[in-house]
C-alpha cells in the first residue's frame, strides 16, 4: 500500500490547479450563471483537459478512461468553481455510453469532439415523474416504418440547451434502451429548468416524435440500463472527489478567518468549540478522501463489480461536505452568511451533491443490499 500519488497523477493534479487558478477571477460570476460561461468553456478547451474523458484511440489522454485521474481533477476544480467542475464532469458523464456501447462509427464521429470540448454532451435519464426510480420513465421508443419514433420529456438535464447531442434512456418493448439524439434533430427542443440554490446549466428536453434509425442506438435494444450503470460505475465516485474538494476549500476559508479574528482576547481558532469543529472537519475530510481515492482506484479496473465502493465514497463524501461546510459557516459567524462570499457559495453548492447521481438514501439501500448478500 502506497499513499503517494504517482508522478503522472501529480502532473495531472498540477495541470488542474493551473487551470483552476487561471479561471479564479471569473469563478464567482460563472458559478452564478445557469448558462454556459464562455470564459470557462474556452479555458477548458484551451487546457485540453477534457481529453481525460476519452480513450487514446479517439483523441484521449490514456488508453482507457481513468476514474482516478478524473476524481483528482474534480477535487481541484470544485474547490474553485462548480461551473468548471460540472462542465468537465459532463464531458465524461455524457459520453461514456458511447465509449462503452457505441459503434466504431459513433465513437469516431463524437468522441474526438468530446476530447477537445468542441461539443458538449448531455445524459438524459430523469423525467418529471421519474427520478430515483429510473424504471418508472415513460419516454419511449416506438417502431415506425424502418425506424423508430422517440417521444417523451426529460427533466433537470445538465447541459440541456447547450449540448450537441443527448444520450437518452427510453422504454422499448425489449426493456430499456439507450439512443444518441443530435440536439438539432427535428422534434428536439429544450426549455430552461427552474433556478437552483446553486445555479447549474439545466433544462428540460422534449422529444416530440423524433425519427431515429438503428444508427442512433447505443448498445443492444433492451440493454440500455447496462450503459447507465457503467457510466455510474465510473463517474459516481468522481462526485465524491468533487465533494472532498469543496469541503477542503470551505475548511481553508474557515481557518483563514478564525486564525485572525479575535474574540474574548483570542483568535476564534483557539476557542475550544471552534477548534473542535475545525479538527473534526479536517479529520472527516481526510477520511472521505481516503475512501474516495480507494474507490476510484477500484473503478479503474472493475467499475461494475465495485460500484458499492463508489456508492460508499459518494455517500460518505457528499454527507461529509455538507457537515463540514455547515460548521465552517458557523465558525465564521455573520461573515459566513454574506451573499456570494466564497463560503456562502460553497454552502449552497454542497447541498445538491446529496441528491444527484444517487440520493444518499437510495445509495444506502444499494450498499445495504450488497452487504447482506456478502455476509454468509
Ligand atoms: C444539479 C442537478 C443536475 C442534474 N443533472 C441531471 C442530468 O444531467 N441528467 C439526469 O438525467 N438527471 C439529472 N438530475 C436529476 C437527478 O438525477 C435527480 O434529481 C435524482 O435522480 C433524484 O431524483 P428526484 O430529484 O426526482 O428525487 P426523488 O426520486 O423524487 O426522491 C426524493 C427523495 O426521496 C428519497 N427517496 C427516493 N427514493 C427512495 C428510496 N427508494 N428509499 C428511500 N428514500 C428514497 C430520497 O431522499 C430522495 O432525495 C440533476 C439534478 C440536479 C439537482
Amino acid at each position: 500500500m502506497n499513499f503517494e500519488l504517482e508522478p503522472k497523477y501529480l502532473a495531472i493534479q498540477q495541470e488542474a490547479r493551473d487551470l483552476a487558478q487561471s479561471i479564479e477571477p471569473i469563478s464567482a460570476e460563472a458559478d452564478a450563471s445557469s448558462e454556459i460561461h464562455p470564459g470557462i468553456l474556452s479555458a477548458l478547451q484551451t487546457s485540453g483537459m477534457s481529453n481525460l474523458m476519452v480513450a487514446t484511440e479517439y483523441g484521449g489522454r490514456f488508453e482507457q478512461v481513468d476514474p482516478f485521474a478524473i476524481c483528482l481533477v474534480r477535487e481541484v476544480f470544485m474547490a474553485t468553481s462548480s461551473h468548471l467542475d460540472s462542465l468537465f464532469a459532463l464531458q465524461g458523464i455524457g459520453s461514456f455510453a458511447i465509449t462503452k456501447g457505441g459503434t466504431r462509427e459513433q465513437r469516431e464521429n463524437w468522441l474526438p469532439k468530446i476530447a477537445t470540448a468542441e461539443i458538449l454532451p448531455a445524459l438524459a435519464l430523469t423525467e418529471p415523474d421519474a427520478g430515483s426510480d429510473l424504471k418508472a420513465i415513460t419516454t419511449e421508443l416506438v417502431p415506425s416504418g424502418n425506424g423508430y419514433l422517440l417521444r417523451g420529456t426529460k427533466a433537470f438535464i445538465s447541459n440541456a440547451g447547450a449540448a450537441g447531442y443527448y444520450i437518452v434512456f427510453a422504454k422499448e418493448e425489449a426493456g430499456f434502451s439507450t439512443v444518441l439524439v443530435p440536439a438539432d434533430a427535428p422534434g428536439v427542443s429544450s426549455t430552461p429548468a427552474p433556478e437552483l440554490i446553486a445555479p447549474h446549466v439545466l433544462g428540460d428536453v422534449q422529444f416530440d416524435d423524433v425519427a431515429l434509425t438503428d444508427a442512433a442506438r447505443l448498445g443492444e435494444p433492451g440493454k440500455g440500463l447496462n450503459l447507465v450503470l457503467a457510466t455510474l460505475g465510473v463517474f459516481r465516485v468522481s462526485v465524491a472527489g468533487a465533494a472532498v474538494g469543496l469541503a477542503q476549500a470551505a475548511l481553508e476559508e474557515a481557518v483563514r478567518h478564525t486564525r485572525t479574528r479575535v474574540q474574548f482576547g483570542r483568535p476564534l481558532a483557539r476557542l475550544g468549540p471552534v477548534a473542535q469543529m475545525l479538527a473534526d472537519s479536517w479529520t472527516e475530510i481526510e477520511m472521505a478522501r481516503l475512501i474516495t481515492y480507494r474507490a476510484a482506484c477500484y473503478a479503474r479496473t472493475d467499475p461494475a463489480s465495485t460500484l458499492h465502493h463508489s456508492s460508499m465514497a459518494k455517500l460518505a463524501a457528499s454527507e461529509m461536505a455538507s457537515r463540514v461546510v455547515d460548521r465552517c459557516v458557523q465558525v465564521m459567524g455573520r461573515f459566513g452568511l454574506v451573499r456570494d462570499a466564497k463560503i456562502e457559495r460553497l454552502y449552497r453548492q454542497a447541498r445538491p451533491m446529496r441528491i444527484y447521481e444517487g440520493a444518499s438514501e437510495v445509495l444506502r439501500l444499494g450498499i445495504s443490499q450488497k452487504l447482506t448478500e456478502e455476509i454468509t
